[in-house]
């Protein structure tokens, strides 16, 4: 028999992040964007990847893509950039520099599973503090009565969050940051969808990060998240960098992608116009209660019971959603429904208009 009991308690009780089977599926359950690159994009990315050479290390800076970052997105010119392979590998980078087992990680929950899961893996405490059942707002109060009581060393709060869809009130996310003695990092994952950002105010204070990534863009497949902020926080965590971080397909594909963000840009605009309608439909079906959304999905609440029900029925009819039933209490009843093509929203309203009947 292997030791496995040599693997930590708090890792062996750990469920592995579940990623489902989709093959075959219209995926409506990971907040990817629905369009691929255009074909006449497509020709031109292929030309640029030709002459990529893979007998050597990528640039380990990856600094012509952070160059290209700072002007296609506009970012502060008062900030310095850390560049992870997706934005979770630069959440473990956060846990990492700022690790050890007598301090706390808060995050606001429902939320993310990744704040959680990485600061066990990191040997960290962590603490959820809940959000308003009624509406998911941020509980100011107990917010701050936690953050007084367990004095969290880093603190995470996805703008907008995921899987509510929600911003929360930005006089309550000030006053966290105000309260807070260590690092607030403000995720905004889903910024593509939202006119909302704090990623040109974070050096009002001393200790607030922007977390971003080009997953919901539509580069999901690239694996790149950024965090932008005071040079002084971004020169320490990237010590905990691994060496390479950003292999060279991901450069040289980011850059060309950057290059024609208004194609992304085109997308992301047709997602949210899309997410609008979707929302309106689904708040027409009977039974259920949808939530507002400034994220590329939508929460839904079916009746009592029937998360399963509607999760198995969709699948079934070749939509995979996500099931939230039983992810956290407040969730129960919920599904989260990613904003596809209008195509596919239709058949999916089509579909949960028969199963919801
Ligand atoms: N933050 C939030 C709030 C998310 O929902 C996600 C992915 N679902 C991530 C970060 C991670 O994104 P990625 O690793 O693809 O950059």
């Amino acid at each position: 028999m292997p030791h496995t009991t040599l693997i930590r308690p708090e890792i062996r009780a750990l469920t592995a992040y579940h990623v489902p089977p989709a093959a075959g599926l219209i995926k409506l359950d990971a907040m990817e964007n629905p369009y691929p690159l255009p074909d006449e994009l497509r020709e031109a990315w292929l030309t640029a990847l030709r002459d990529v050479p893979l007998n050597r290390y990528p640039d380990p800076r990856a600094q012509a893509l952070i160059d290209t970052l700072r002007g296609a997105l506009q970012l502060p010119t008062t900030a310095a950039v850390l560049l992870g392979n997706g934005s979770d590998e630069l959440i473990q980078m956060l846990a990492l520099a700022l690790a050890n087992s007598e301090r706390t990680v808060l995050a606001l929950e429902p939320g993310f599973v990744m704040y959680r899961m990485i600061a066990l893996f990191a040997g960290l405490q962590y603490v959820g503090v809940p959000l308003r059942a009624a509406d998911f707002a941020i509980d100011l109060e107990l917010t701050l009565e936690t953050i007084a009581r367990v004095k969290p060393v880093l603190t995470f709060i996805a703008y907008p969050n995921n899987p509510t869809g929600n911003l929360f009130d930005t006089a309550a996310i000030e006053q966290i940051i105000t309260a807070s003695p260590g690092l607030v990092v403000i995720d905004e994952a889903y910024a593509p969808f939202t006119d909302a950002s704090f990623i040109h105010q974070f050096s009002r204070w001393p200790n607030v990060l922007v977390l971003r990534t080009v997953s919901k863009m539509g580069l999901a497949g690239l694996r790149l998240g950024y965090l932008i902020g005071a040079p002084e926080w971004i020169n320490e965590i990237d010590k905990t960098r691994l060496p390479y971080n950003i292999n060279v397909l991901t450069q040289v594909s980011a850059i060309f992608a950057l290059q024609h963000k208004a194609v992304f840009d085109a997308q992301t605009a047709q997602i949210r116009r899309d997410r609008d309608q979707l929302y309106a439909s689904l708040a027409n079906l009977p039974n259920v209660r949808v939530y507002p959304s400034e994220a590329n999905f939508l929460l839904l609440k079916v009746p009592s019971g029937r998360a399963r029900a509607v999760f198995d029925g969709l699948k079934q009819r070749g939509l995979l959603i996500k099931n939230l039933d039983g992810a956290h209490p407040f969730l129960t009843d919920h599904v989260r429904i990613t904003v596809g093509t209008a195509d596919e929203n239709a058949q999916c309203i089509a579909a949960l208009r028969v199963l919801l009947a």
